[in-house]
């Protein structure tokens, strides 16, 4: 059975492998995209569309979800994201 994670834009429920996984490292306190979940930490999900991760840049709900300050770097890697998908 498929892993369901909710989208931290849209609030959509769906499979994990249509999402893009964001994790904040518990050892180092970063923020990583971590498709293979190598990295342990607070995770939060997003859909592979920009429509979604645009939505993430604009409500900031990631911050909220990951517990974290680190706002800058949290657009720096939705940006990313936003770039390849
Ligand atoms: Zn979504």
């Amino acid at each position: 059975m498929k892993k369901q994670r909710k989208c931290q834009g849209c609030k959509k429920t769906l499979d994990s492998d249509l999402m893009h996984k964001i994790t904040l490292e518990k050892k180092s306190g970063k923020i990583f995209f971590n498709p293979s979940s190598k990295i342990l930490g607070r995770s939060a999900y997003v859909c592979k569309n920009k429509e979604c991760i645009k939505a993430l840049l604009k409500k900031r709900t990631l911050k909220n979800a990951l517990k974290t300050t680190e706002t800058k770097e949290i657009e720096e890697l939705l940006q990313s994201l936003i770039v390849e998908s």
